[in-house]
Protein backbone atom coordinates (compact mmCIF):
# COMPACT_ATOMS: atom_id res chain seq x y z
CA UNK A 1 0.00 0.00 0.00
CA UNK A 2 1.33 3.01 -1.05
CA UNK A 3 1.69 6.24 1.57
CA UNK A 4 -0.48 8.86 0.31
CA UNK A 5 0.62 12.13 -0.09
CA UNK A 6 0.85 14.26 2.65
CA UNK A 7 1.11 18.52 2.35
CA UNK A 8 3.33 18.44 6.20
CA UNK A 9 5.33 15.39 6.30
CA UNK A 10 5.60 15.70 10.42
CA UNK A 11 1.55 15.74 11.25
CA UNK A 12 0.54 14.06 8.14
CA UNK A 13 -2.10 17.07 7.74
CA UNK A 14 -3.50 16.19 11.14
CA UNK A 15 -2.40 19.92 12.07
CA UNK A 16 -1.18 18.35 15.62
CA UNK A 17 1.27 16.48 17.08
CA UNK A 18 2.20 15.06 20.27
CA UNK A 19 4.55 17.03 22.20
CA UNK A 20 8.57 15.90 23.14
CA UNK A 21 9.44 16.36 26.79
CA UNK A 22 12.86 15.26 28.09
CA UNK A 23 13.21 13.50 24.60
CA UNK A 24 9.74 11.55 25.14
CA UNK A 25 6.97 11.61 23.01
CA UNK A 26 3.76 12.40 25.16
CA UNK A 27 1.23 10.53 23.21
CA UNK A 28 -1.29 11.74 25.94
CA UNK A 29 -1.51 15.43 24.73
CA UNK A 30 -1.31 17.27 21.44
CA UNK A 31 -0.12 20.36 20.68
CA UNK A 32 -0.27 22.59 16.92
CA UNK A 33 1.91 21.28 14.12
CA UNK A 34 4.43 23.64 12.58
CA UNK A 35 2.44 24.41 9.80
CA UNK A 36 -0.41 25.26 11.72
CA UNK A 37 1.72 28.29 13.33
CA UNK A 38 1.22 30.44 10.59
CA UNK A 39 -2.50 29.94 10.04
CA UNK A 40 -3.48 30.19 14.14
CA UNK A 41 -1.29 33.23 13.94
CA UNK A 42 -2.84 34.74 11.21
CA UNK A 43 -6.47 33.74 12.47
CA UNK A 44 -5.57 35.02 15.87
CA UNK A 45 -4.61 38.39 14.17
CA UNK A 46 -7.90 39.10 12.34
CA UNK A 47 -9.72 37.94 15.29
CA UNK A 48 -8.16 40.65 17.39
CA UNK A 49 -8.41 43.16 14.44
CA UNK A 50 -11.94 42.46 14.72
CA UNK A 51 -12.28 42.45 18.69
CA UNK A 52 -10.32 45.89 18.91
CA UNK A 53 -13.00 47.50 16.88
CA UNK A 54 -10.84 50.77 15.22
CA UNK A 55 -12.62 53.16 13.40
CA UNK A 56 -13.00 52.67 9.46
CA UNK A 57 -10.44 54.42 7.59
CA UNK A 58 -7.53 54.18 10.36
CA UNK A 59 -5.00 51.94 8.10
CA UNK A 60 -2.58 54.70 7.67
CA UNK A 61 -2.78 56.05 11.45
CA UNK A 62 0.88 54.46 12.72
CA UNK A 63 3.34 55.55 14.11
CA UNK A 64 5.21 56.04 10.93
CA UNK A 65 2.71 58.18 9.83
CA UNK A 66 2.07 60.62 13.33
CA UNK A 67 3.60 63.76 12.45
CA UNK A 68 4.87 66.13 15.42
CA UNK A 69 5.52 68.89 13.05
CA UNK A 70 8.79 69.58 15.56
CA UNK A 71 5.85 70.42 18.23
CA UNK A 72 7.71 69.54 21.95
CA UNK A 73 4.48 68.68 23.07
CA UNK A 74 3.43 65.90 20.30
CA UNK A 75 6.98 64.43 20.44
CA UNK A 76 6.61 64.08 23.66
CA UNK A 77 3.60 62.40 23.31
CA UNK A 78 4.83 60.01 20.79
CA UNK A 79 7.80 58.85 22.78
CA UNK A 80 5.28 58.21 25.30
CA UNK A 81 2.90 56.54 23.01
CA UNK A 82 5.36 53.96 21.82
CA UNK A 83 7.06 53.47 25.26
CA UNK A 84 2.93 52.13 25.86
CA UNK A 85 2.93 50.40 22.58
CA UNK A 86 6.60 48.34 23.16
CA UNK A 87 4.92 47.47 26.31
CA UNK A 88 7.72 48.93 28.39
CA UNK A 89 6.71 49.13 32.25
CA UNK A 90 7.42 52.85 32.75
CA UNK A 91 4.40 54.13 30.49
CA UNK A 92 1.22 51.62 31.11
CA UNK A 93 -1.67 54.68 31.20
CA UNK A 94 -1.46 57.26 28.58
CA UNK A 95 -4.03 60.15 28.59
CA UNK A 96 -4.07 62.77 26.18
CA UNK A 97 -5.65 66.00 26.34
CA UNK A 98 -6.10 68.66 23.55
CA UNK A 99 -8.77 70.03 21.07
CA UNK A 100 -10.25 68.36 18.25
CA UNK A 101 -7.41 67.57 15.99
CA UNK A 102 -4.35 67.19 17.35
CA UNK A 103 -3.49 63.99 16.74
CA UNK A 104 -5.06 62.03 19.76
CA UNK A 105 -6.59 59.04 17.71
CA UNK A 106 -4.00 58.93 15.64
CA UNK A 107 -1.68 57.70 18.49
CA UNK A 108 -4.56 55.36 20.24
CA UNK A 109 -5.34 53.80 16.94
CA UNK A 110 -1.27 53.40 16.53
CA UNK A 111 -0.71 51.90 19.85
CA UNK A 112 -3.58 49.76 19.02
CA UNK A 113 -1.67 48.33 15.52
CA UNK A 114 1.41 48.14 17.14
CA UNK A 115 -0.18 46.20 19.84
CA UNK A 116 -2.01 43.85 18.13
CA UNK A 117 0.76 42.91 16.15
CA UNK A 118 2.09 41.33 18.33
CA UNK A 119 -0.53 38.70 19.49
CA UNK A 120 -2.05 40.64 22.31
CA UNK A 121 -5.69 41.72 22.13
CA UNK A 122 -6.65 45.55 22.29
CA UNK A 123 -10.52 47.45 22.92
CA UNK A 124 -10.68 50.93 20.87
CA UNK A 125 -13.67 52.45 22.21
CA UNK A 126 -15.16 55.89 21.09
CA UNK A 127 -16.77 56.43 24.50
CA UNK A 128 -20.24 57.57 23.41
CA UNK A 129 -20.87 54.50 21.41
CA UNK A 130 -18.84 52.49 24.28
CA UNK A 131 -21.85 53.52 26.90
CA UNK A 132 -24.63 52.69 24.31
CA UNK A 133 -23.26 49.67 23.26
CA UNK A 134 -23.19 48.57 27.11
CA UNK A 135 -27.00 49.82 27.56
CA UNK A 136 -27.79 47.44 24.58
CA UNK A 137 -26.35 45.03 26.21
CA UNK A 138 -29.01 44.44 28.80
CA UNK A 139 -31.17 43.18 26.32
CA UNK A 140 -29.06 40.79 24.90
CA UNK A 141 -27.36 37.68 25.88
CA UNK A 142 -24.29 35.56 25.53
CA UNK A 143 -20.93 37.70 24.35
CA UNK A 144 -23.22 40.81 23.66
CA UNK A 145 -24.85 40.85 27.49
CA UNK A 146 -23.71 44.10 29.60
CA UNK A 147 -22.12 41.66 32.01
CA UNK A 148 -19.53 40.00 29.07
CA UNK A 149 -18.98 43.45 27.86
CA UNK A 150 -18.13 44.91 30.77
CA UNK A 151 -15.93 41.69 32.02
CA UNK A 152 -14.29 42.49 28.45
CA UNK A 153 -13.74 46.16 29.00
CA UNK A 154 -11.87 45.47 32.27
CA UNK A 155 -9.54 42.42 31.24
CA UNK A 156 -8.42 43.01 27.84
CA UNK A 157 -5.02 43.79 27.41
CA UNK A 158 -5.53 47.32 26.52
CA UNK A 159 -8.08 49.62 26.02
CA UNK A 160 -8.97 53.15 24.54
CA UNK A 161 -11.38 55.42 25.69
CA UNK A 162 -11.25 57.92 23.04
CA UNK A 163 -12.90 61.49 23.47
CA UNK A 164 -14.39 60.75 27.25
CA UNK A 165 -16.25 63.67 28.31
CA UNK A 166 -17.87 64.67 24.94
CA UNK A 167 -21.21 61.92 25.91
CA UNK A 168 -24.12 63.67 27.21
CA UNK A 169 -23.19 61.98 30.83
CA UNK A 170 -25.98 60.42 32.94
CA UNK A 171 -25.16 59.16 36.19
CA UNK A 172 -25.01 55.58 35.20
CA UNK A 173 -22.78 56.04 32.40
CA UNK A 174 -19.83 57.90 34.46
CA UNK A 175 -20.61 54.95 36.93
CA UNK A 176 -19.78 52.85 34.08
CA UNK A 177 -16.59 54.82 32.94
CA UNK A 178 -15.37 54.99 36.37
CA UNK A 179 -15.81 51.45 37.18
CA UNK A 180 -13.74 50.08 33.92
CA UNK A 181 -11.38 52.96 34.97
CA UNK A 182 -11.41 51.24 38.23
CA UNK A 183 -10.61 48.54 37.66
CA UNK A 184 -7.95 48.38 35.20
CA UNK A 185 -5.99 50.80 37.83
CA UNK A 186 -6.30 47.99 40.58
CA UNK A 187 -4.84 45.10 38.07
CA UNK A 188 -2.54 47.38 36.24
CA UNK A 189 -3.62 46.85 32.78
CA UNK A 190 -2.95 49.65 29.79
CA UNK A 191 -5.18 52.16 29.63
CA UNK A 192 -5.50 55.25 27.00
CA UNK A 193 -7.60 57.97 27.09
CA UNK A 194 -8.27 60.51 25.35
CA UNK A 195 -9.96 63.76 26.28
CA UNK A 196 -10.91 67.58 25.09
CA UNK A 197 -11.06 69.24 28.23
CA UNK A 198 -8.35 69.48 31.16
CA UNK A 199 -7.97 66.91 33.61
CA UNK A 200 -9.62 68.40 36.35
CA UNK A 201 -13.36 68.40 34.72
CA UNK A 202 -12.44 65.72 32.05
CA UNK A 203 -16.18 63.93 32.64
CA UNK A 204 -17.51 67.53 32.47
CA UNK A 205 -18.56 69.39 35.59
CA UNK A 206 -22.24 70.69 34.87
CA UNK A 207 -23.41 68.97 37.91
CA UNK A 208 -22.32 67.03 40.85
CA UNK A 209 -22.21 63.58 39.62
CA UNK A 210 -19.71 65.50 36.57
CA UNK A 211 -17.79 66.99 39.02
CA UNK A 212 -17.40 63.97 41.03
CA UNK A 213 -16.59 61.79 38.50
CA UNK A 214 -13.89 64.04 37.05
CA UNK A 215 -12.36 64.28 40.26
CA UNK A 216 -12.37 60.30 40.51
CA UNK A 217 -11.19 59.46 37.22
CA UNK A 218 -8.50 62.38 37.02
CA UNK A 219 -6.97 61.07 39.86
CA UNK A 220 -6.72 57.74 39.28
CA UNK A 221 -5.18 58.88 35.79
CA UNK A 222 -2.30 60.37 37.66
CA UNK A 223 -2.14 58.37 40.32
CA UNK A 224 1.15 55.85 39.52
CA UNK A 225 3.99 56.08 38.14
CA UNK A 226 3.14 54.57 35.24
CA UNK A 227 0.80 57.04 34.58
CA UNK A 228 1.61 60.03 32.19
CA UNK A 229 -0.61 63.17 31.07
CA UNK A 230 0.24 64.56 28.28
CA UNK A 231 -1.49 67.85 27.13
CA UNK A 232 -1.15 68.28 23.47
CA UNK A 233 -0.35 71.92 23.14
CA UNK A 234 -0.39 72.99 19.40
CA UNK A 235 -1.19 76.83 18.69
CA UNK A 236 -4.57 75.94 16.27
CA UNK A 237 -3.92 77.50 13.93
CA UNK A 238 0.16 76.92 13.27
CA UNK A 239 -1.22 73.14 13.28
CA UNK A 240 -4.01 73.81 10.80
CA UNK A 241 -1.60 75.76 8.54
CA UNK A 242 0.60 73.26 8.63
CA UNK A 243 -2.08 70.56 8.03
CA UNK A 244 -2.84 72.73 4.96
CA UNK A 245 -5.99 73.86 6.50
CA UNK A 246 -7.44 70.43 6.67
ZN1 LIG B 1 2.02 19.72 10.10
Amino acid sequence: MTEPEYKCQVCKDAGVVHPIEDGKVCYDRTIPCQCMAETLEKERQERNLRLCKLPADTEDMTFETFDTYGNPSLIEALNYARALADRTDEVRWLTLIGKVDRGKTHLAVAICRRWMERGTAARYAFVPLLLKELRDGFELEGEQSYRLKMNFLCDVGLLVLDDLGVERSTSWGLEQLQTIVHSRGINGLPLIVTANKELDRICGDKNEDERLASMRISSRLQRETWCRVMVLDTGEHRLRELKGGK
